[in-house]
């Protein structure tokens, strides 16, 4: 048996990656399966072209088999196997793909959900195993091959006996290190986790003999341990299919399948787009904040699928900050990936998916609160901050959707409205949205500076978070109406009239103020007299942009 060697380049090129491409080793079953994945859809695709080749669909699988105690791991593809030329080619040549050549020549037919395209996932084993054994017969051959390796010096291929087509890829594990835990890759319980992590959505049944309990025969305490063959990934995902067929029990299953909170979803959102990207989605908008929603530790991001195989857990390129507490997954076809699969090569197409997504979550938000009015006010009092904080770091490109989204407590109607229903009950003469700053509705309830404008009938929005007044800042006005604080000097309201009196007022008891302005000097930088005040003697009013509020949070930051 002649040993051949791997082309220079390659042997260099497996070291480099072996070592270091993967950011986890346990991304060599992701690859395997996936391969495995390919091998059957091969045979599906021949299928459909060849009349002498049927499909029958039970007969298609891939089945995982750990052997502890020879520290093999076995994965086994009922798929279309490799020619002994095959082999050669596409186990022998590193960075050729024997997937990417067939996807090439089936252009015509449909054949664009096989998954391979770089040539070297198949190397990822070799970060878990010392030796991988591939034992594999090709569709229309009798003979039969092995090709065995230890990664770089080498393989060998010889002719082998296996009855059925499909291959066969033997790892034996490597031993534990101190830095490494190799045992893993042959437990239960791990693979099983791989399994569903990063091939739950692989079209093809992934089997495993999984241990069970049951009573001992004839005894009704003992138990005993016995082995059945499991399916372990659900195949069909959620999003490929209809929605019409799907209920809204099938998406809260899947939200808590996923893990993606413990709460019950307030809203689902399924995108199909067939466009220029093609991309499925299925996005969550919790009801509760996220526990650690405040942390350090929370991450936003959605799970990035790649033809069904997960690609990253958390894609924070694919949501704005505002949104970070939007949940659930993107899956397309269109993505340039890099060659290990973890990271995008260049993110034309994630930039259209995420802005995509960004305007469909806005618009579910404004038909929730068009037609689900008390749903929307439950999702505002949970992320009505982050619209806010949206509306103050976004400005520009997002203000016109955000806008609309937001509520603000109302002097009138006490309870949240919306800047459109604000605007829209205005009387005719009024010229501002007002507001009031302060810490609770209670407190602002109190304030002096609010008399005249309650009185005269209009209406004040609450500003009870510290965020408000500077979003309301950016926006500067809604429908064309200026938001106007009721600190502030000027309130446009027909003081006109009392204008003269209030001046006459001022000169009159110049020496007071003058005597009361130096009393408090440094804290304030005049004393006149008022005409808003109506049962108060006296109120704080400021001078330009920056409210007393503001203030106070601006003196309150660090730096
Ligand atoms: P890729 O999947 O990106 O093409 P891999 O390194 O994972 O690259 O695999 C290289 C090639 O080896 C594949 O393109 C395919 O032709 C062949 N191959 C790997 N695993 C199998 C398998 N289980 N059955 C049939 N062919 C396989
Ligand atoms: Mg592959």
């Amino acid at each position: 048996m002649e040993k051949k060697q791997f082309q220079a380049e390659s042997k260099r090129l497996l070291e480099m990656m072996i070592n270091s491409i993967y950011s986890q080793k346990e991304i060599f079953l992701r690859e395997l399966i996936s391969n495995a994945s390919d091998a059957i859809d091969k045979i599906y695709y021949k299928a459909l072209t060849d009349d002498s080749l049927t499909f029958d669909k039970d007969s298609y699988y891939i089945k995982v088999i750990a052997d502890k105690e020879n520290r093999t791991l076995k994965i086994l593809d009922t798929g279309i196997g490799m020619t002994q030329d095959e082999l050669e080619n596409n186990l022998g040549v590193i960075a050729k793909s024997g997937s990417l050549a067939f996807k090439k020549e089936n252009e015509a037919k449909d054949g664009h959900d096989i998954i391979g395209q770089f040539g070297v996932g198949f190397y990822s084993a070799f970060m878990v195993a010392d030796v991988v054994t591939v034992i594999t017969k090709a569709l229309g051959n009798d003979q039969a091959y092995k090709w065995e390796s230890t990664g770089t010096d080498g393989y060998t291929i010889e002719p082998y006996d296996k009855d059925s087509i499909g291959t066969e890829i033997i790892l034996k594990i490597k031993e534990n290190t101190e830095e490494e835990n190799y045992d893993e890759y042959l437990d239960e319980y791990r693979l099983k986790a791989i399994i569903k992590k990063y091939s739950d959505f692989i079209r093809y049944p992934i089997k495993m003999d999984v241990t069970n309990h049951r009573l001992k025969e004839g005894s009704d305490n003992e138990f005993e341990d016995y082995k059945e063959e499991q399916v372990i990934n659900s195949m069909v995902p959620i999003w490929r299919k209809n929605k019409s067929e799907l209920t809204t029990e099938d998406y809260e299953n899947f939200y808590a399948e996923k893990h993606y909170g413990f709460d019950k979803p307030l809203k689902h959102i399924h995108i199909s787009v067939d466009g220029a990207v093609r991309y499925n989605a299925i996005l969550y908008i919790p009801e509760n904040i996220p526990f650690d929603y405040y942390t350090k530790e929370f991450e936003k991001g959605l799970e990035l699928y790649s033809n069904g195989v997960l690609i990253m857990n958390k894609c924070a390129d694919l949501v704005p900050d505002y949104y970070s507490f939007v949940k659930g997954m993107v899956d397309s076809e269109d993505l340039s990936l890099n060659i290990s699969r973890e990271i995008l090569q260049q993110d034309r197409q994630l930039k259209q998916i995420a802005k995509n997504i960004k305007n469909k979550i806005t618009s579910q938000l404004q038909s929730m609160l068009k037609d689900e009015r008390e749903k929307y006010e439950t999702f505002y009092k949970s992320f009505g901050r982050q619209l806010k904080y949206g509306v103050y770091s976004d400005y520009g490109s997002n203000k016109d959707g955000l806008q609309d989204l937001l509520m603000f407590y109302s002097s009138k109607e006490k309870k949240l409205v919306t800047l459109d229903e604000y605007v829209s009950s205005m009387p005719e003469e009024q010229k501002y949205i007002y507001y009031a700053s302060g810490e609770s509705i209670e407190r602002i309830d109190k304030m002096p500076q609010t008399e005249l404008v309650a009185e005269k009938g209009y209406e004040i929005l609450y500003f009870t978070e510290d965020i408000d007044e500077f979003a309301i800042k950016m926006l500067m006005n809604y429908k064309e109406k200026e938001f106007k604080s009721v600190s502030s000097g000027d309130l446009g309201i027909d003081a006109d009239e009392n204008k003269a009196k209030t001046e006459a007022e001022q000169n009159e008891n110049k020496d007071l103020f003058e005597y009361m302005k130096n009393i408090l000097s440094g804290k304030v930088t005049d004393v006149r007299v008022s005409n808003r005040l109506k049962t108060h003697p006296v109120c704080l009013s400021t001078e330009g942009e920056v409210t007393i509020e503001m203030e106070k949070i601006l003196k309150s930051m660090p730096g």
